[in-house]
């Protein structure tokens, strides 16, 4: 069975991490989304939080889990049997760092990187800016993140 972890902070979830999770489910057995539990960024929403608004979102695909990740990305891959990495590539900047987080991943374990590129339309979300203008109204916020995370980021921010 081939197991795909996609690690990141998701904070919040985004529409571009919602299509790249979409796309990995049709490529692999099982996709467990990983969400970092010790990210060095100030959080918005804690792990729980992130899990609970991942969940839902996620509902419609049956081969899609979410969990909470500790310790090395490799050690927890190992732990749930996963041999494939999936991160999403924006732009170059995206390109170096995670060319970078590839190689040293494939020197400490068995595991290969599956980079997949951001949908145009996706290509300038990010979970940061999304924050920043989170009182936007409803209307335009779902342009970036699913309606629960709108409502979330709502009740957060307000
Ligand atoms: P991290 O802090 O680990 O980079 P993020 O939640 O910011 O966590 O991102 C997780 C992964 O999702 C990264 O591979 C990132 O490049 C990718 N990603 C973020 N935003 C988008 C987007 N709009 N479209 C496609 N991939 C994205």
């Amino acid at each position: 069975m081939s197991i795909a972890l996609f690690p990141g902070s998701f904070d919040p979830l985004t529409n571009g991490h919602l299509d790249i999770i979409r796309r990995a489910s049709k490529m692999f057995d099982k996709v467990v989304v990983g969400v970092g539990s010790n990210t060095s960024k100030t959080a918005l929403f804690t792990p729980e939080e992130k899990i609970g608004l991942i969940s839902v979102t996620v509902a419609d695909l049956p081969n899609v889990e979410v969990a909470i990740m500790h310790g090395l990305t490799v050690q927890f891959m190992a732990e749930i049997g996963a041999k494939f990495i999936v991160r999403g590539l924006r732009n170059s900047k995206d390109f170096e760092y995670e060319r970078d987080i590839a190689g040293v991943n494939s020197a400490l374990a068995d595991v290969e990187t599956i980079l997949l590129l951001a949908k145009p339309e996706n290509q300038n979300i990010s979970s940061s800016m999304v924050k920043e203008i989170g009182s936007m109204g409803a209307d335009n916020m779902v342009k970036f993140v699913p309606r629960v995370v709108v409502d979330a980021l709502k009740e957060r921010l307000n």
